[in-house]
């Protein structure tokens, strides 16, 4: 028998991924389950996008590209980070991948080696900590409370960096919590970056446009331009445009690390997709009214859901600044019995008993802190309407 490798031996599907498509098998056997797992817009494409990508296919624009990526597009995210962030980059600063996943298992490949550290401040987003093990990299898992809205302080940063520390992973608006870095806490977790130059910033901005309150969300170089140099932003057209199917991705950063990136990107998969490049280009330089109105929807859905979870016993939960997610606590339910008799004993427990009642959500396990859940607030309100029922009356029906 072919055994697998020992370096995925302790490497876990993605739960993201494994509960969004668990919940789509059980819908297709029939199951009355709603999926509040999977983190992706229930928006389309918008259609000049996708016109674009058909556009490509008659023009016969479907050979391979270069593994960092068209040079149209690689101008086009330029232009965008000039235009969004103002931030300069060259387009030899720039390497496309498929997806914003697959550009941060390249960096993480391409820089760490064993023994390197990997701050990565908890709730993360799953992937991090996984392809960090995959890289030979040992992730060093900072708690970040409710206290702190789940955002790593200065001086809990400063208590975990050491000299093996490679990168510090930021995500803001992030995946699970939705909290955002305002200006005034990434300057302060600059301070204590000045102390410590060895340490490199992956800033993942994938949520970048999906933003609620008033103060847009800014890369940390964007306000500190002294970490320029040691900043590497990793972002993605899946969830601002509505493509996270069309696989595209990209990383910005010091040149000699967007060129390891790159010279990886050509020993695995050489380019993401040409058709979605040049979708990808017209997203990036085309209209982007669309957000506008995709935003007003996700606020008016994340308003409803924060408002329900708060209205059901055991949980509750405050208002994310930005994402599509609602995380949720749901301490208070530990130690209760269901009506078949069984004891909750964790979020996992709370998770599958919601699953028994028909809704999916991913449990604060795999993000690094429990209990907690993840709600996604990526579908209809009818269908949020319908899961906030079935989770509230799961809650109420939950016995001492
Ligand atoms: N970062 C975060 C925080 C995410 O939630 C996702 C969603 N999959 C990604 C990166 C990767 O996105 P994609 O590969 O679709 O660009
Ligand atoms: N990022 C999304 C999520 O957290 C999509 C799945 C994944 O890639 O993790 O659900």
């Amino acid at each position: 028998m072919i055994r697998t490798s020992k370096r995925l031996a302790a490497v876990p599907p993605s739960a993201t991924v494994a509960t969004t498509f668990k919940a789509q098998a059980l819908q297709r056997a029939g199951k009355d389950v709603i999926g509040l797992a999977a983190g992706e817009p229930d928006f389309d494409t918008p259609g000049h996008i996708a016109d674009a990508a058909k556009r490509a296919i008659d023009r016969g624009l479907t050979r391979y590209a270069a593994p960092a990526g068209l040079p149209e597009l690689r101008d086009a995210i330029a232009g965008k980070l000039k235009r969004d962030n103002n931030l300069d980059y060259r387009s030899d600063q720039i390497s496309v991948g498929c997806g914003a996943k697959q550009s941060l298992f390249n960096v993480m490949l391409a820089t760490l080696d064993p023994g390197d550290e990997v701050i990565v401040p908890a709730p993360y987003w799953v992937s991090y900590v996984d392809i960090a093990r995959i890289a030979g990299g040992t992730p060093v898992i900072v708690p970040c409370g409710r206290g702190s809205r789940y955002k790593l302080t200065p001086e809990a940063l400063d208590a975990a960096i050491t000299p093996s520390t490679k990168w510090l992973v930021l995500c803001s608006p992030s995946n699970p919590t939705g909290a955002i870095y305002s200006a005034v806490e990434q300057r302060r977790l600059a301070e204590v970056l000045a102390r410590h130059p060895h340490v490199g910033i992956i800033y993942d901005h994938i949520y970048e446009h999906l933003v609620y309150g008033a103060e847009a969300s800014q890369p940390i170089n964007a306000v500190a331009p002294e970490l320029h140099e040691r900043t590497l932003i990793v972002n993605g057209l899946s969830k601002g445009y509505c493509m996270t199917g069309w696989r595209v991705g990209f990383v910005a950063g010091p040149t000699h690390v967007v060129s390891a990136v790159s010279n990886l990107q050509s020993q695995s998969t050489t380019s993401t997709s040409t058709i979605s490049q040049w979708a990808a280009v017209e997203a990036l330089n085309g209209s982007r009214g669309f957000m506008h109105n995709n935003n007003e929807i996700f606020k008016q859905r994340r308003d409803l859901v924060v408002d329900q979870i708060n209205k059901s016993p055991g949980l509750s939960c405050d208002v994310p600044d930005g994402a599509f997610y609602v995380f949720a606590s749901c301490a208070a339910t530990i130690g209760k019995k269901t009506s078949t008799g069984q004891t909750i004993r964790s979020d996992g427990d709370f998770v599958d008993y919601l699953l028994d009642r028909g809704v999916a959500v991913v449990p604060g396990a795999a993000f690094g802190m429990s209990p907690f859940f993840r709600i996604s607030y990526a579908a209809s309100t009818e269908v949020l309407t319908q899961a906030l029922a079935r989770i509230h009356e799961a809650c109420r029906d939950l016995l001492d």
